[in-house]
């Protein structure tokens, strides 16, 4: 089995949730007592948070990029960064290592192709929704349009993130509000939604929406266990 690097505290809520879905998924595939093999650098979320606000990405670029280096001196096999958000600098953060950088965006993309999915609604952080690194990503390797709420609905989607799932607060009302999001996404046209946001499954726990889920937490985390069990999803030139 391959060691899975996880950069990861982006937030410990989210990478609590990877920590366990990894480890399940090597529980069914293997049996027994059979668990992953995972390196982790768990950051202090406020000082990325910090850099977030201030726009301050070369900086936030060095950081995970140092958390990188530190995953394939620990002898990591891959590295996954927790976060959709800071896959706004996944190209640094890919060239600072030699071990492969697992994309979040790919990963869904690829999920999303298989199952037709043209026109997904992106559930995210402002980052997310409103710079182009994750929609001119999935329509230059995919041909993925993708859809975002308007700008009530982004700011409302950005509070549910940082004041409640990143501090480990699930309010069923923003369960609510998230719901019409995605009813007012199916109505505009999307065939699917991405909860684009590694914090969202804990609000969106099942498939009672509007639109067909994808889950970009579980689809990241299953790409890590096939590249761990060597199911021949990574390598690397799925890098960015
Ligand atoms: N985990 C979130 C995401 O997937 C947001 C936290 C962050 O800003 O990195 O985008």
């Amino acid at each position: 089995m391959r060691t899975i690097g996880l950069i990861g505290g982006m937030s410990w809520e989210s990478t609590a949730v990877y920590y366990r879905q990894i480890n399940e998924a090597v529980r069914i595939r293997l049996g027994g007592l059979a668990s992953a093999k995972v390196a982790m650098q768990s950051l202090d979320f406020s000082e990325v948070v910090a850099l977030q606000k201030s726009d301050r990405w070369d900086d936030a670029a060095a950081l995970l990029s140092d958390a990188a280096k530190r995953l394939e001196a620990a002898g990591a096999d891959c590295v996954l960064i927790c976060t959709n958000t800071m896959h706004l600098v996944a190209a640094e953060v890919a060239q600072s290592v030699t071990i492969p950088l697992i994309d979040i965006r790919r990963e869904t993309g690829r999920v999303l192709a298989a199952n037709g999915k043209k026109r997904p609604l992106l559930l995210a952080t402002r980052y997310s929704m409103e710079h182009g690194f994750y929609a001119d990503y999935m329509r230059d390797e995919f041909g993925i349009d993708v859809m975002v709420p308007n700008e009530i609905d982004r700011a409302k989607i950005h509070s549910v993130i940082f004041d409640e799932l990143c501090c480990g607060i699930v309010k069923p009302e923003s369960r609510q509000a998230l719901e019409k999001i995605i009813l007012r996404g199916k109505e505009a046209g999307a065939d699917c939604v991405i909860l684009g946001c590694t914090e969202i499954c804990l609000s969106i726990t099942d498939n009672n929406v509007a639109l067909p889920v994808f889950d970009s937490t579980t689809i990241h985390s299953d790409a890590a266990v096939s590249m761990a069990l060597e199911e021949g999803v990574a390598n690397k030139q799925n890098a960015v």
